[in-house]
């Protein structure tokens, strides 16, 4: 069974050649996910939008693919997303790692634990309220630093560190509220960060995503803009950077793990 899992975002929907696919039930819904070797690893992999990009940011169903995930016993998750640049200094055609997020969304369903579903994590049926921490470190520091290894190696334009803001959608943000995000603090800016990472954590999963930044954000730019043509010809150019960086980030993910992410619900519980 995988133990690594990659979740696609945008432009990524795909990754083997034949992939076995399979349908996993969830309390949630169900997921058809596909399964299939990187570089002699076992992978588990999700296209986020689906394979033709027909599901918007606000109506992924986070929730079914994390515990889908969970269910199949994947331990690890290496996310993509295509981001727009807050920060004036990190060009379109940039990697970025997140070291932080701060959450913009309004109406998506952001925990497991509602006080009523039974869930079921490691072997423990849990089911009240749990408010996990997202201290010192939101994204897993060790997923962390396989992505930033294999972007090294690869020789690619990245950042190690970003605040990255993730609004509701599925409309682009105003300059009002970018301005706002960069007076935050807020470097990247996106609609599908959260809640992937805070439902990873709850299922004390590690989680840590690669943002490749395809255009500036409203009003960054000034009065010029990117046209769609050209935010996706950076995106297609990149698109085998993307790809190459991801596998090699699987290849060096250590087998057993050191970082705190499984120790996530450790007195985390508020109820019983
Ligand atoms: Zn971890």
């Amino acid at each position: 069974m995988p133990r690594v899992a990659i979740i696609g975002g945008s432009g990524f929907y795909s990754l083997f050649e034949n992939p076995e696919q399979r349908e996993v039930e969830t309390p949630f819904g169900n997921v058809i996910l596909e399964v299939g070797k990187v570089r002699d690893v076992e992978v588990a992999f999700i296209a986020r939008h689906g394979r033709r990009h027909e599901i918007p940011p606000s109506k992924v169903n986070y929730k079914a693919n994390l515990y889908a995930l969970k269910q199949i016993g994947v331990e690890r998750v290496v996310a993509t997303n295509a981001v727009g640049a807050i920060n004036p200094s990190i060009e379109p055609g940039t990697f970025v790692v997140p070291h932080d997020f701060i959450d913009f969304t309004k109406n998506r369903d952001s925990t497991f634990y509602d006080g009523k579903t039974e869930i079921m994590v490691d072997g423990r049926i849990l089911r009240g309220v749990v408010h996990v921490s997202m201290t010192p470190d939101p994204y897993c520091p060790e997923i962390r630093s396989a992505i930033l290894q294999s972007l090294s190696e690869a020789g690619v334009k990245f950042v190690d560190r970003g605040v990255y803001v993730v609004t509701e959608g599925n409309r682009f943000e105003t300059p009002a509220e970018i301005k706002a995000f960069s007076f935050l603090g807020g470097d990247i800016v996106g609609m599908t960060g959260v809640p992937e990472a805070v439902l990873a954590r709850e299922l004390a999963m590690c989680y840590a995503t690669l943002c490749l930044v395809t255009n500036y954000a409203a009003g960054v730019q000034g009065s010029r803009k990117l046209t769609h043509d050209e935010v996706a010809e950076i995106y297609e150019r990149n698109l085998k950077n993307l790809r190459d960086v991801v596998a090699r980030t699987v290849e060096l993910i250590p087998l057993t793990r050191s970082c705190s992410c499984g120790k996530a619900l450790e007195g985390a519980i508020a109820s019983k």
